[in-house]
C-alpha cells in the first residue's frame, strides 16, 4: 500500500518568519486521510523550518543539491550539509532547473544517485513540453528522462524514490492534464519501473501528479488510481489552500 505524498514547492518564495508562520499553520492539522506531508522551502530557511517542525509528522525538503559532498563549487549545496540540517527529501531536477540553469539529464543522475547515497529521498521531476505533447513525443520523453535519471541506481534503493510527473506546460500556467491524462502517464511511467526492476519496485515507487494543483482540482487527481499524491508550487503558499489540498 503506497502512502500518498504531497509536497509544497514554495521555489523562490518566502522569508524565514513567513515560512515559519506557514509551518506553524499546517504542521498540526488533523489529516481525513493517511498522507505523508512534505514542505519543500530555500535553503535560507531550512534550518528554522526544521524547527519549526519539531516532532510534528511534517516532512521537509530541499529543492536542489550539488552531488559532490564538499569542494569548490561556490555557491552551491552538499547532500553532506543537507544532512546536518535532518531534510527528508530533496526536490532533484525540476524543470525550471532545467530550463533555466541548464541542468542536463545527467546532472540529475548524478544527484538522484548522490541523495541516495547520502540517505536523502529524492523526488525525480519529469515531464514534457507542450510541443512534445503535440507532436506525440510525451511518452518518449518522459520516459527517455526517467532512465536517465535511475541509471546506475539499485532496486534495493527504490522504495525510497519518489517521481514527480509535471508535464511543462501545466506548471504554474493554470492549465491542468485532464486526471485521465494524468493517470495514463503515471501508469505509463509504473510500467516503465517495472521493466527495470520488477514488481517490488513496481508497487512502492510513489509518482506524483504535478502542475497547477489547486483546493479545486487536487481531490479529483490525487484520487486516481495510479496518482500517488501531488507536488504542488503556487498554492502551496497559502495555509488555507495547502490545507484543503492535503485534505483531499
Ligand atoms: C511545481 O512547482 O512543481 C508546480 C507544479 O507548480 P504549480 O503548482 O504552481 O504549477
Amino acid at each position: 500500500m503506497r502512502i500518498p505524498i504531497i509536497a509544497g514547492n514554495w521555489k523562490m518564495n518566502m522569508t524565514i518568519s513567513q515560512g515559519i508562520d506557514l509551518v506553524n499553520k499546517i504542521k498540526d492539522i488533523t489529516l481525513k486521510t493517511d498522507v505523508e506531508v512534505v514542505v519543500c522551502t530555500p535553503f535560507t530557511a531550512l534550518m528554522d523550518i526544521k524547527r519549526a517542525i519539531g516532532d510534528t509528522k511534517l516532512k521537509l525538503a530541499a529543492q536542489n543539491m550539488h552531488w559532490e559532498e564538499g569542494g569548490a563549487y561556490t555557491g552551491e549545496v552538499s547532500p553532506v550539509m543537507l544532512k546536518d540540517i535532518g531534510i527528508d527529501y530533496v526536490i532533484l531536477g525540476h524543470s525550471e532547473r532545467r530550463q533555466y540553469f541548464g541542468e542536463s539529464d545527467d546532472d540529475v543522475n548524478k544527484k538522484v544517485k548522490s541523495a541516495i547515497k547520502y540517505n536523502i529521498r529524492p523526488i525525480i521531476c519529469v515531464g514534457e513540453t507542450l510541443e512534445e505533447r503535440e507532436q506525440g513525443q510525451a511518452e518518449e520523453k518522459v520516459k527517455s528522462q526517467i532512465l536517465k535519471a535511475l541509471d546506475g541506481v539499485e532496486k534495493k534503493d527504490t522504495a525510497d524514490v519518489v517521481i514527480a510527473y509535471e508535464p511543462i506546460w501545466a506548471i504554474g500556467t493554470g492549465k491542468t492534464a485532464s486526471s485521465k491524462d494524468a493517470n495514463n502517464m503515471i501508469a505509463y511511467i509504473r510500467n516503465i519501473i517495472m521493466e527495470k526492476y520488477g514488481d517490488e519496485a513496481f508497487d512502492k515507487v510513489r509518482i506524483q501528479y504535478g502542475g497547477s494543483v489547486k483546493p479545486g482540482n487536487a481531490t479529483e487527481i490525487i484520487n486516481q488510481p495510479d496518482i500517488d499524491g501531488a507536488l504542488v508550487g503556487g498554492a502551496s503558499l497559502k495555509a488555507d489552500d495547502f490545507i484543503k489540498i492535503i485534505n483531499f
